[in-house]
């Protein structure tokens, strides 16, 4: 059994895809271990992404992060981070295959609609970042 982070961005949240984006997560067999919906601040996404901080998209993927509400959820399964990255698709929707959710709702490579983490690592970090033990309790 395994954990992982996975946002739906500020351009899936303002597009209404909360529903469709969780009904995927549930249809591919995840239970979600957590989830709410946040607004970011600028700081928060700097904090967030910090690992890409001397990046030359670190300043518009936060700004970008940090324009509107997003909602944050832990998925839990087996080989979850994987998976979840499988589901997702490339980085870039115009990349990304056939069936995943970038392929089909990413706008372009930085507004992608959804984020997950990429190893055991970072998704504990990142689990960390916005829930408590306390909230993930079955
Ligand atoms: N990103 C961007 N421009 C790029 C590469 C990435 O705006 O050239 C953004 C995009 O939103 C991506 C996030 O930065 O999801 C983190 O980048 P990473 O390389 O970690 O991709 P991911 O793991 O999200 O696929």
């Amino acid at each position: 059994m395994e954990r992982t982070l996975s946002i739906i961005k500020p351009d899936g949240v303002q597009r209404n895809l909360v529903g469709t984006i969780v009904g995927r997560f549930e249809s591919e067999g995840f239970r979600i271990a957590g989830m709410k919906r946040l607004w970011l601040s600028k700081k928060e996404a700097e904090a967030f992404y910090a690992m890409h901080k001397d990046r030359p998209f670190f300043d518009s993927l936060t700004s970008y992060m940090s324009s509107g509400p997003v909602v944050v959820m832990v998925l839990e399964g087996p080989n979850a981070i994987q998976r979840n990255r499988d589901i997702m698709g490339d980085t870039n929707p115009a990349q990304a295959a056939e069936g995943t959710i970038r392929k089909e709702y990413g706008l372009d490579v930085e507004k992608n609609t959804v984020h997950g983490s990429d190893k055991p690592e970072t998704a504990a970090k990142e689990i960390a970042f916005f829930f408590s033990e306390l909230e993930l309790m079955r």
